[in-house]
């Protein structure tokens, strides 16, 4: 855990959030600003500042990521219309919080693809 990090604090519950998925290992909440009609941020409960840091103890925290990802689909009802995934990764992506996170964007149809 990190003192001065946003997500950190949010895990703690020092920063309000709308909760929409918690395991031992994994956070996630509504992002304050959607990017989508559905956009939920998933973090790892470990400090880790992006994906360029992880190393091979973060592996269960990854895993979990993605596991949370599938059941938060299922849950919220968007897993057979499909989502879209993002991580930001260092300055050149425009990641702002320094604390590794996954966008889960659902509930449209996206059309302009990067990738
Ligand atoms: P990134 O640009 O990939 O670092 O994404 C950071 C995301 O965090 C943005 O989509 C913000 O809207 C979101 N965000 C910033 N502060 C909060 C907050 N207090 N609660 C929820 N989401 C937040
Ligand atoms: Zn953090």
């Amino acid at each position: 855990m990190n003192q001065d990090c946003l997500f950190c604090k949010i895990i703690r519950g020092e920063v309000p959030s709308t909760k929409v998925y918690e395991d031992e290992l994994v956070y996630g909440f509504k992002d304050i600003n959607p990017a989508a009609p559905i956009h939920i941020l998933v973090v790892p409960k470990k400090h880790v500042d992006s994906l360029a840091q992880i190393t091979d103890q973060d592996e269960t925290y990854i895993w979990a990521i993605h596991k949370a990802m599938n059941k938060i689909a299922e849950q919220q009802g968007f897993k057979e219309n499909g989502y879209r995934v993002i991580v930001n990764c260092g300055k050149d992506s425009g990641q702002e919080v320094m604390h590794l996170h996954y966008h889960v964007l659902a509930g449209s149809k996206f059309g302009d693809k990067i990738v």
